[in-house]
């Protein structure tokens, strides 16, 4: 058995202050997982303050420096990335090779900002000429991360990176099940020369630490990242301590494809639409649209492509229990509605994968969008295929959605690509090829899927606020 895992607050392991400890469940087998400090307000108290004592130092440094210490945490997460890809597959049961993309990606996030930390600039304002006026972005000071536990590390390195980059210092909260290897990017920014309290990380459940660090007077930014309930939860406090938020939270993204598509890419494309991560991806594109003169032809090509993917293999588990539980939940559900099933509807029953939280990859047709498993975020490799006659017809079904995270469009025709680009309310739209997602590119959500935006340069607007500072000049003596 490893050693527990405990805070990292200061620049270094701390045990709780109430000495409580969890285990986790291996997702992939159903056994004990990692044992996990459990935290309290105390431990977070214990970690704004570091950060907050932090802050100033680390936002007069000057800024190349802040950027050569971001660049080297990228470079030691690509170093270790074996053995962190191997943390990240225990917690959640995800294929190596899965969990490896996604600390690549992480680390591309540190690669990024670092190269950043001068952006984005102030202006200087041509107002008057007895008058010099600029404008400043300052960081907040200390920034709570709270994240899901769907790509644990990929995540917090999203919003950590550009919010350290800006010059804030961070409290950073992962999901209960999955804390490895939030606590390894603490560790290795320390390593690294990030100075002690600049990255804090209390464990713990949701409801006592994630709330005691949005209700705690000295943070002064949360980016939050999970649920739409939760997200609710927080801006609940939010609103009472006038705290701004970034809100990344639920999909329920609409795909479509048009009969003159290049049919076999658009099929393979939205198998892994759907298929990525066994669906837990909040960008998963889990409502396929497709235009009837051709559904009959393209559901099946679907549901082959689907057919080949093994769990275990190519498809992880469920990665929490009560996901596990969630799903299938929606099965009943999709035949309590009539929903015609093409491929799976239960669980799996391989013997060797016995006791992990395996569900079948999942294919309904004959969907209708009023359906709740058309309109609630099951997140899960559950696809339900609804079709349409007219373009106008197939916006409409796509935007009639209480989210708005992304969408796809299959088409050869360019100006209806752009046409219904533009028309769809999400807040990223990929057009004749799924997720073509990257650092570079700004994500959240429009309506229920969220506020403010990771990714990108604008995500450092978001981690920053504007001053304006007006200098009257004295006339010449
Ligand atoms: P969740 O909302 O249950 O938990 C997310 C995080 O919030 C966890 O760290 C949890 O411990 C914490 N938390 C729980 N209750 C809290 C409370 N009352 N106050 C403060 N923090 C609290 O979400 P989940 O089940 O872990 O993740 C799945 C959800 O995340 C899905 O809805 C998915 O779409 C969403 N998600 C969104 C994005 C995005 O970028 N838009 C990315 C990944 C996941």
């Amino acid at each position: 058995m490893n050693a527990p895992l405990l805070h990292w607050i200061d620049g270094e392991a701390v045990a709780p202050t109430a000495g409580e400890f969890r285990s986790g469940t291996n997702p992939a087998t159903g056994g004990v997982g990692a044992q996990v400090a459990q935290g309290t307000a105390a431990d977070v108290d214990l970690a704004v303050r570091a950060a907050h004592t932090a802050a100033s130092g680390w936002r007069r440094i000057a800024s190349l420096e802040r950027g050569r210490i971001l660049a080297a945490i990228g470079r030691r997460l690509l170093v270790d990335l074996d053995a962190l890809a191997e943390l990240e597959s225990l917690d959640t049961g995800k294929p190596l090779a899965l969990a490896a993309a996604e600390i690549r990606g992480a680390a591309e996030y540190f690669e990024f900002y670092a190269a950043l930390v001068n952006l984005p600039a102030g202006d200087v304002l041509d107002i008057r000429p007895d008058l010099h006026v600029y404008t400043l972005r300052e960081p907040f000071g200390v920034v709570g991360v709270i994240t899901p536990w769907n790509l644990p590390l990929n995540q917090a390195a999203r919003a950590c990176a550009p919010a350290l980059a800006a010059g804030n210092t961070i409290v950073a909260k992962p999901a209960e099940s999955t804390s490895q290897t939030t606590v390894a990017l603490a560790r290795i920014a320390s390593e690294e020369g990030l100075p002690p309290g600049v990255l804090n990380v209390v464990l713990g459940r949701g409801a006592e630490v994630g709330t005691a660090i949005v209700q705690h007077p000295l943070v002064r930014k949360v980016a939050f990242t999970g649920s739409v309930r939760v997200g609710q939860d927080i801006g609940r406090i939010a609103a009472d301590r006038i705290l701004p938020l970034t809100l990344e939270l639920g999909g329920k993204s609409a795909n479509i494809v048009f009969a003159d598509a290049d049919l076999d890419f658009a099929a393979a494309e939205a198998v892994r639409a759907f298929m990525t991560n066994a669906g837990q991806v909040c960008s998963s594109g889990t409502r396929l649209l497709v235009e009837r003169s051709v559904q009959e032809r393209f559901t099946a090509a679907v549901v082959e492509a689907t057919r080949r993917l093994a769990p275990g293999r190519d498809v992880g588990p469920m990665i929490t229990q009560g996901q596990y539980d969630t799903v299938r939940r929606y099965f009943a559900i999709a035949a309590e509605e009539g929903a015609r099933v093409e491929l799976g509807g239960g669980v799996v029953t391989d013997p060797e994968l016995d006791g992990g939280f395996y569900v079948q990859p999942t294919i309904y047709s004959d969907v209708d969008n009023e359906m709740r498993i058309a309109r609630e975020e099951i997140f899960g490799p559950v696809l339900v295929i609804i079709p349409f006659d007219t373009e106008q017809e197939a916006v409409a079904l796509a935007n009639d959605s209480d989210f708005g995270l992304v969408g796809g469009v299959f088409t050869e025709d360019v100006s209806r690509a752009f046409r219904v680009a533009e028309s769809l309310e999400a807040g990223q739209v990929y057009v004749n090829s799924w997720s073509t997602q990257s650092v570079q590119m700004p994500f959240g959500g429009h309506k229920q899927s969220g506020y403010g935006r990771e990714k990108g340069i604008e995500a450092l607007y978001h981690y920053t606020h504007v001053k304006s500072i007006s200098v009257r000049l004295a006339p010449r003596r």
